[in-house]
């Protein structure tokens, strides 16, 4: 018969770090993914003479602390290459107008408060309490990683739960942090998919002080390499993995355990199910009165993440001839983040990375490439868009923020553009599946957050042998939680093998 130990859905980041440590603790174990290559949004597509990143724009390697799950931990217990390249700016962001500001924020500690000081006087002391409670948040993060129920929560951990049960924009007036400083501070949120007054604390500092302290990183050969790195582990510790094999059923017992899938036309057997992919699409997935009646409610509870409009150029000339310097540039027509986020004067906020600037080598030379991600939420496509108008759709989206940056940056690229591919929320959901393009799982609000759903888990949990791991996870998005949630589940999913459970 068709069985495993373990079957993974989806080789995106969180299914690829999880296949790997289950495989790596000697179980049978199958990884199914419906594209014929892995990694999810960790991927990366070629053009031309330019081989353009997908998704990432900068890896953050998460907790500084010793004892926490990280990124950097995750590949070295599976012998995973990451082969990393550091920038030494966290960003330059500008709010063009008379009360606008362009300020560029330099990697490192001091660095950072620096820079903030220079940028808005007398803001130093505040912001360095914002950044000395991420070792509170570490703490409390790594305590909650390694027990089931928290019960350390209302004593040694209860600036944990403080600092938890509040939004960023809180914490931040909380502590003093003049407007304007926070509004340079609360550049990231779109990395998040929440304005920061919405936003988690645990997850906004959590985020910010990693990047103050350990500097964003890009990988030699885009994301597709750390993808690639993943599946040589799982390989290399007899895990499989089928390509171009879509899940389309999951199977459940008459008690309601999950008991296996139903992929490519054929029917597989395991003992744990592992989802990558969206609880949504589970369900979808799964005979209908398999699906607890209080799963079907959190899923629609749930607010989708953010997705994007992402407009990848492959230019004639090197970032030097073109006047570039910056690897990221957050560029935004309000400096209220909730007002970005809002964006009723119809214009959406953007980043512009330029890879080159971290890795001269990742396009020809004498050539640049830049990648344009503007900010969507789920549902802002535009209802009444028709087949026929898609493509000046795109292309007048394209056009509309190649000039505000070439405006906003004082640079011209519009003359050298020789590959140009417009992706949109629609190009989401069809390669990776999820509802209305969301590429951000469940936005991390603040009754929804790390610690709620974490404390959650295994109450919520009424599946027998079916867990879940990615940006959709308990962590929230991005390639950290999805690699960090992968690893949970791993360790949840041996825990129960090993006691037979
Ligand atoms: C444009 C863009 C920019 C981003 N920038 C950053 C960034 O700078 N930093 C950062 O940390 N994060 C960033 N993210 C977010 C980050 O990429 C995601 O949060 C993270 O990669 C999600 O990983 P995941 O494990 O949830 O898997 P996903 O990437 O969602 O992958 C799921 C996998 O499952 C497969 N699949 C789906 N349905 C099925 C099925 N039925 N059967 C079999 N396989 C299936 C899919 O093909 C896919 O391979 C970005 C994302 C995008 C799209």
């Amino acid at each position: 018969m068709n069985t495993y130990d373990v079957i993974v859905v989806g080789a995106g980041n969180g299914g690829l770090a999880s296949g790997a440590l289950i495989a790596k603790a000697g179980y049978k174990t199958l990884v199914l993914e419906k594209h014929n290559l892995p990694g999810g949004c960790a991927t990366s597509f070629v053009r031309g003479r330019f081989e353009f990143e997908a998704a990432l724009h900068e890896l953050c390697h998460e907790s500084t602390d010793e004892n926490a799950d990280s990124v950097r931990r995750i590949f070295e217990e599976l012998g995973a290459d990451m082969d990393l390249a550091y920038d030494d700016t966290l960003f330059r962001a500008v709010v063009p107008g008379e009360n606008g500001y362009d300020v560029t924020i330099p990697t490192g500690y001091d660095g950072f408060l620096d820079a903030m000081e220079a940028a808005v006087p007398g803001c130093r002391d505040s912001v360095k309490k914002l950044l000395d409670l991420n070792e509170i948040v570490d703490a409390g993060q790594a305590y909650m990683d390694s027990v089931n129920v928290p019960v350390k929560f209302f004593g040694e951990y209860a600036d944990f739960m403080r600092v938890g049960s509040h939004s960023a924009e809180e914490v931040m007036i909380d502590l003093g942090i003049p407007e304007k400083a926070r509004q340079i501070l609360c550049t990231y949120w779109g990395y998040l998919g929440m304005p920061t007054d919405d936003l988690n604390a645990l997850h906004y500092i959590s985020l910010l002080a990693a990047f103050a302290k350990v500097p964003p990183s890009m990988p030699h050969h885009r994301s597709h390499y750390l993808s690639l790195s993943l599946v040589n582990a799982l390989q290399k510790y007899g895990g499989e993995i089928r390509y171009n094999t879509e899940v389309t059923k999951f199977l459940y017992n008459g008690s309601g355990a999950c008991i296996g899938v139903v992929a490519g036309g054929e029917v597989i057997y395991a003992k744990k199910i592992v989802s990558n992919i969206i609880p949504n699409n589970v369900w979808n997935r799964s005979d209908p009165k398999f699906v607890p009646a209080s799963h079907r409610k959190l899923a629609n509870a749930r607010k989708l993440g953010m997705t994007f409009v992402t407009v990848y150029l492959g230019l004639d000339a090197s970032m030097e001839e073109l006047g570039i310097r910056d690897y990221s540039v957050f560029i935004m027509n309000d400096a209220d983040p909730r007002k970005q986020f809002e964006h009723k004067d119809g214009v959406r906020t953007f980043v512009v990375n330029c890879l080159n600037k971290v890795l001269p080598e990742s396009s020809p030379a004498g050539t640049c490439t830049l990648f344009f991600t503007i900010m969507y939420m789920p549902g802002e496509m535009p209802e009444t868009l028709r087949p026929q108008d898609y493509k000046k759709f795109k292309n007048e989206i394209a056009e509309e923020y190649i000039r505000r940056y070439e405006e906003t940056v004082g640079v011209s690229v519009r003359d050298h553009i020789e590959e140009i591919v417009v992706a949109t929320p629609v190009t989401f959901a069809r390669y990776l599946g999820t509802p209305d393009g969301a590429i951000y799982g469940y936005a991390s609000q603040t009754w929804d957050n790390v610690v709620a759903r974490t404390v959650m888990k295994d109450l919520e949990n009424k599946v027998p042998n079916l867990y879940f791991c990615g940006g959709h996870g308990l962590r929230g998005d991005g390639y950290p939680s999805a690699y960090i949630t992968g690893a949970m589940t791993a360790r949840d999913v041996i825990k129960a093998l090993k006691e037979g459970k």
